[in-house]
Order: structure tokens, then sequence, then C-alpha cells
């Protein structure tokens, strides 16, 4: 649909870091299964699941976002609209969810991010331990 495309072009103009391969998923050029998406979000399945449930979900837009500890003030509704989408996909049994989830944001190098674009991961469907390692 245009509004990925409109997402892409306003990230060039906002967000000079380099691209991720989520802007390859958000044009289109390698495939994700998207299980929820509005104008501003999109969520589709971790190709590499840690959990029987595993969703990423990313702004469209990074503008700027390329992690957690880069947002500002002007992020705190991005940001807000994450957290409200991944509380729904935490609760949506047809994606595999029980009772509970891990919500999760890995931040930087010591936190073990791997995709320079904010992303947030649910993970469910499976008992999670209690520490995290
Ligand atoms: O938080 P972190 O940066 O480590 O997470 C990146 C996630 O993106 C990984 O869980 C990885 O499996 C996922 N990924 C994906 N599809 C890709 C590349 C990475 O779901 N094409």
């Amino acid at each position: 649909t245009n509004h990925r495309w409109d997402s892409i072009r306003g990230a060039g103009v906002r967000d000079t870091a380099p691209s991720t391969i989520f802007d390859l998923i958000l044009n289109g050029s390698i495939p994700a299964t998207i299980v929820r998406e509005n104008e501003h979000i999109l969520a589709f399945k971790d190709i590499n699941p840690l959990a029987p449930a595993h969703i990423l979900l990313i702004p469209k837009d990074r503008n700027g976002l390329t992690s957690l500890r880069q947002s500002t003030e002007e992020h705190i509704h991005i940001l807000g609209q994450l957290l409200v989408m991944a509380g729904e996909i935490a609760k949506d049994t047809s994606l595999g969810f029980g009772d509970g989830a891990r919500i999760v944001i890995n931040d930087g190098k010591d936190g073990g991010q791997e995709v320079q674009h904010l992303h947030v991961h649910v993970l469910g469907g499976r008992q999670m331990e209690s520490t995290f390692g």
C-alpha cells in the first residue's frame, strides 16, 4: 500500500543513519509475515523465533530511532503507540500467545541489539524464565 512507501520517503529526509534489513521489509523487497499494521507501525513474525510466538513491532518511520537510547520527547507518541500495540499482540491467542508474554527492547551493543531500527519484541506461547541471559 502507498503509505509504506510514504514512510520510507519520510525516513530518507529525516533520518540519515544507515538503512537496515527492516527497510527491506517495509518496502516489500524481502518477505515478512505481517500480523498487524497501522499508519505508523508494522508488526511481523520474527524470522528466527525464540518462542512459539515471537513478533517484532517497528516504527515505519524510524525518524532517528535507531535505538531506544536515541529517543527524545518527539518520540513519545510513537513509543506509546508501540507499547499499546505490543500489549494488543500479547493478548492475541490466534498468534499463539497464552496467559502473558515477555516484551523486550534490546538497546545498543551491550543490550544485544543487532538491527539499528528500534523494535519491540513480543515473545510468548511458553513459560518465560525469571532471568535474562
Ligand atoms: O533485538 P535485535 O536487534 O537482536 O533483534 C533483531 C531481530 O530481528 C532478531 O530477533 C532477528 O531474528 C530479527 N530479524 C527478522 N527478520 C530479518 C532479520 C532479522 O525477523 N530479516
